[in-house]
């Protein structure tokens, strides 16, 4: 028997379109390439899954990742790049743990459900005022930068970029007297973006970078300075400026890197933004088609990376989720909380699943409409 590891052929044919909200899709050959080098790491002799993460493999991986970030997004030297545990939803705890003092008081922009979780974490730990809200449209439609009560005194702002359920997105980076720290979970690296504005970015990779496992966080040091002192260990983000503390997740720190090279062959990002923005358009055009399918986001509002609608009814929107599964277009029922379908496009999604998804949609108006 060849005792050598091989993917069936079959099964990489067997991949559907992913349209899935998180984890998401990832490029078939950052997969393939996790494939070929899965039983050992060139010149290492062993997986990535058996070897020290301060070993000279793990150390090279880690490096390369950052370098990748910060020519992907002209990151200078005033900003650290993080890869933390915990998960987006940790980030909601972290943040107002740092930087949020006794006597001070934080801004929030609440667009959507994660926004709120990261708001009530803050309310644990102090006084956060909501800047914005969204709810009043059931979250249809952002509330503008522009309208944004913002205080002067507060000690950052959070916002939410993309609202993965409702599929809204601040396509632009607004500016505030505030550091900015922003949830880019389900749209980091779909485009370019000005720094300028922000304190802290964090993303969970299982949406459009990478498996689940880590968050990057991007820090801004003189933002990082501003932290509170006596800080637990693990939830001080000096302590991961300053060093490798602890075990990082290796394995999704490695893909992470793969896909970052990935994005770096495709055009970097404003080579995948425009990728991006032909996609969601197609999209967005054959939902404004017709009245058969209802797009949820306002138009203004609209998320090039996850894509909402609705149709007459229930019944017609699980069928349509189930015989589009069943034609390998795959998850496109809506977060349970929201109901209704999601077309999530993240970066890797090609053009071909946009391509088929809009066949089917023509198909199935014509057979349900
Ligand atoms: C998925 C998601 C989260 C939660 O991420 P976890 O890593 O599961 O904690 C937070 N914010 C946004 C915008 C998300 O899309």
């Amino acid at each position: 028997m060849d005792a050598a590891i091989t993917f069936p052929q079959s099964l990489v044919q067997a991949r559907g379109h992913n349209f899935c909200a998180g984890p998401g899709v990832l490029p078939l050959p950052v997969i393939e390439a996790i494939r070929d080098e899965l039983p050992a790491l060139p010149g290492v002799g062993a997986s990535v899954f058996e070897i020290s993460h301060r070993s000279d493999a793990y150390t090279e991986i880690a490096a390369s990742a950052r370098a990748r970030l910060q020519r992907l997004l002209g990151l200078g030297d005033e900003w650290l790049v993080l890869f933390l545990q915990g998960g987006a939803s940790m980030q909601f705890h972290q943040v107002p743990l740092n930087f949020l003092a006794p006597g001070q008081s934080a801004d929030y922009v609440v667009t959507g459900v994660w926004a709120e979780k990261a708001l009530k974490e803050a309310r644990l730990l102090g006084e956060a005022r909501i800047a914005a809200s969204g709810e009043a449209s059931g979250y249809r439609a952002l509330p503008s930068a522009e309208s944004w009560e913002v205080d002067p005194e507060a000690a950052y702002l959070h916002m939410t970029s993309n609202n993965t359920i409702y599929g809204t997105e601040y396509r632009t980076d607004p500016s505030v007297p505030v550091p900015i720290v922003s949830d880019a979970s389900s749209d980091f690296l779909s485009r370019p973006i000005d720094l300028d504005p922000y304190g802290l970015i964090y993303a969970g990779a299982q949406k459009n970078i990478g498996p689940a496992g880590v968050v990057v966080v991007l820090v801004r040091d003189e933002f990082l300075q501003t932290r509170r002192a006596g800080l637990p260990t693990l939830l001080d983000y000096g302590t991961h400026a300053a060093r490798l503390f602890h075990t990082p997740p290796v394995f999704a720190v490695y893909v992470v890197e793969k896909v970052l090279g990935w994005l770096e062959e495709e055009g970097g990002l404003a080579g995948i933004a425009e990728r991006n923005e032909r996609k969601a358009g197609r999209l967005y055009d054959r939902l404004d088609a017709s009245g058969f399918y209802h797009p949820f986001a306002e138009k203004a509002s609209r998320s090039l990376m996850n894509v909402t609608f609705r149709l007459a009814t229930e019944e017609l929107e699980e069928r349509f989720a189930s015989e589009a599964e069943a034609s390998g277009l795959l998850a496109l029922a809506g977060h349970r909380s929201a109901g209704g379908l999601r077309a999530s496009l993240y970066n890797a999604l090609p053009e071909e699943a946009v391509s088929a998804l809009v066949a089917f949609m023509d198909d199935f108006e014509a057979r349900y409409g």
